[in-house]
Order: C-alpha cells, then structure tokens, then sequence
C-alpha cells in the first residue's frame, strides 16, 4: 500500500500502514441505528465496505505514523502485529489477519534500528502489536534503539492479568512487560514534550492514559490522535459511544475539544484507524472530516 507524507512546517509525517480489516457497524457502535450511516455512507465511500457476511462495515486501518523532527525519528503506535508478535490479538480478536508494518517501513525506506522512541498512544493491543519479536525463546524490543513511551495511567488500567478481563484474551504478557523487563518503557502521567516541535498530550475517555501528539512546526500544526476518533463519521457524530470507549461521556467531551481546538488552530488531523490526513470543515453548522 502506497504511503503518504503530510509536511508540518519542517516536521514529516508519514503515515505506515499495518493492516485493515471489516468491522459491522453493529459490533463496533451497538446503539447507533443503522440508518444513520447513510449520509456518511455517501460522503466517505472510501471508508466503508461490506464484510464477508455482506454487513455494512467501517474500514478499519491500523495505522502507524513515521514522524521526523530535529534529527529525531519517532513512531506512533505499532500496529496490530502478528500471530508471532501479538499471539493473542491476532488469532482471537482478528482472526488471524496480520500486519506488515516492517515492510511497509522499509518501503518507506526506514528500519527498526532507525526509530528513537516509539509513542504509544494508548495500550489497546491493537496499538502494540510490533512492540516485541521473539527468536526461538528470546523476546526483544523489535525498535532495538527506542525508548517506548506511553501514559501511566494504561499501564495501571491493564497491567496483567486485568488485560484479560477486557477482551477475553491476554496481550500485556506478550507485548507491553517485556518492554518494562527491558527498561526501554517510560510511563508519563502528563502533556510531555519529546522534542521542541512534537508535544503528548492527555485526551482521555477510550482508554484512562489516551494521548495524542501535537506537532507544531513554522506556525503550522498536526494532531496525530489515537482512538479518539474511529473514523470520520465522529468528526460530526462526537457523541456516537464506540463501543471499547472506556467513559462513554469523557470520550464524547475529549472529541468535542479535540475539534473546536483542531478548527481554532487550523491543524490538519490524523485518525489511526482511517487512512490518510484530514482537516476539520464546518457546513451548516456541523463538523465534518475533510481529507486532505
Ligand atoms: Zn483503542
Ligand atoms: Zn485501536
């Protein structure tokens, strides 16, 4: 899949896509009614398809960001992974369709030896997946020369045996400690700067320690967001509840925020799992999703 590179005044994003799967409308929004998809059916035909039950459902990328700035080169989120790297996830939530995220990095013309720190948006297994790869009975960081950086409060909602509680499978195990056994994981409870342009912010409610990256750079800005938004229909539907939102009501508010600032600030936005850049434009009075 062919990549794309948003340019930040002299930061560049470039997006590094995982893999996609189909997810029902009826499984990932259970309350909303079927027929209000219909205008975002029309106006994004491109992120949506039919399941192999022939159900509506949205097209759910796994997406990770390739961002450089001074010097620095920075992942956010490390995908889905594989049956190798994020056992559980992958065979039981996903049912066995794997990321390809260090070819497509390669493609992009990087290597895992090239990422200094990879952040973390949230500790959703389907934001860790790449986190470690495993030779024979050795597991290792798979970005040999990264810090791993993620919010305090994930590692406490999660930390084993809790994560199994949540989906019905363990991935914390498999993904997340080992980065700690190998002193590579540094957890930050606020808005952190990671360099003079790339700022972390808190936007909780999907998950206690969701964080998104501010990037500022020659009087421009981005905000790459984790599962604030999953998809572009809530850009006008903040209040829709998705259904592994941990508070409904702060995930709603979070939205709401995120946009008013996105539209002040004229900031282009990046959504991990809907593909490509996009900006906020207002038509009637509504907010919608407007790529870029
Ligand atoms: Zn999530
Ligand atoms: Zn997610």
């Amino acid at each position: 899949m062919p990549h794309s590179t948003l340019t930040v005044g002299s930061v560049e994003i470039t997006v590094i896509h995982d893999t996609e799967v189909a997810s029902p409308f009826s499984q990932s929004f259970p309350d909303v009614p079927a027929e209000a998809w219909a205008p975002y059916l029309e106006r994004y035909p491109d992120a949506y398809t039919k399941n192999a039950g022939g159900e509506d459902s949205r097209r759910t990328h796994f997406e990770c960001y390739l961002v450089r700035s001074q010097g620095r080169t920075l992942l956010v989120d490390t995908g889905l992974g594989t049956a190798a790297t994020n056992p559980g996830t992958v065979t039981k939530m996903f049912g066995g369709v794997e990321g390809d995220l260090l070819a497509n990095l390669q493609a992009a013309g990087f290597l895992p030896g090239d990422i200094d720190t990879v952040f973390l948006t949230h500790l959703h297994p389907d934001h860790v997946g790449w986190n470690i790869t495993r030779d024979g009975g050795t597991e290792s960081p798979t970005f040999p020369n990264a810090r791993y950086v993620a919010h305090e409060a994930d590692w406490s909602a999660f930390n084993t045996p809790k994560d199994s509680e949540i989906f019905g499978f363990d991935w914390w195990a498999d993904t997340v400690t080992p980065l700690r056994q190998a002193g590579v994981l540094d957890l930050v409870s606020g808005e952190t700067e990671l360099t003079g342009e790339l700022t972390i912010t808190p936007t909780p409610g999907h998950t206690p320690g969701s964080m998104s990256m501010i990037v500022n750079s020659g009087g421009e800005k981005a905000f790459i967001m984790g599962d604030v938004f999953h998809g572009p229909a809530q850009v006008t539907e903040t209040e829709w509840v998705f259904r592994f939102d941990m508070d409904s009501d702060q995930a709603s508010k979070t939205r709401r925020d995120i946009l008013e600032r996105a539209e002040r600030e004229n900031a282009a936005i990046a959504i991990c799992h809907h593909s490509g850049f996009g900006r906020v434009v207002k038509e009637q009075g509504r907010r919608y999703w407007q790529a870029l």
